[in-house]
């Protein structure tokens, strides 16, 4: 594992998108690519161990941080997309966010059933993304071994929709 500390290069941004919510920024991390590379690295080092077929991550910043991390692991990459972005046959579930509401979808063969699959996003807030991402993978067929994130907001308590699966979290708030 690096010794950066991973929470200097986060921008906390008050009040964004609305009024009482502390925003964590992670462009401020992207832009730096040793720092970058460093975090995609711990990542994969954390959670190798669970020999994942591929990783599904939704968009846009579960692209950011699930995509690299399955080329350094030498996995395929699976996307989850809000409802009416993906051009084939898809299945869908609705979600709730930290803020608002949306529905998320998958291909129909993006996974193949017993596939190990490890979810990955940017941050673990209230879970409901996570949940709907593992809830699409499961009706697909999937086995969900993991979920992995650039930060989870422990107060949110989202840890908790992930019962059964590994979480794995770079920095926690
Ligand atoms: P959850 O569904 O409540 O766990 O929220 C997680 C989702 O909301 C992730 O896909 C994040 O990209 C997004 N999100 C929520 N809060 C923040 C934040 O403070 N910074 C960046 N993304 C956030």
């Amino acid at each position: 594992m690096s010794d950066i500390n991973f929470k200097d290069y986060i921008r906390v941004i008050p009040d964004f998108p609305q009024p009482g919510i502390r925003f964590k920024d992670i462009t401020t991390l992207l832009k730096d690519g040793a720092v970058y590379r460093a975090a995609i690295e711990d990542m994969r080092k954390a959670i190798e161990h669970l020999q994942i077929d591929i990783i599904a991550g939704p968009e846009a910043r579960g692209f950011v941080i699930g995509a690299p991390l399955a080329t350094a692991l030498g996995v395929g990459f699976a996307p989850i997309r809000k409802s009416g972005k993906l051009p084939g046959e898809t299945i869908q579930a609705s979600y709730d966010l930290e803020y608002g509401n949306d529905s998320l979808a998958m291909h129909k063969d993006a996974i193949s059933p017993g596939q190990r699959v490890l979810i990955a996003d940017d941050l673990l807030a209230t879970g409901g993304t996570i949940a709907t991402s593992m809830n699409l993978v499961r009706q697909l067929g999937g086995e969900v071994v993991g979920a992995a994130f650039l930060i989870e907001l422990s107060y949110l308590t989202g840890r908790e929709k992930l019962e059964g699966v590994e979480v794995f979290s770079l920095v926690t708030y």
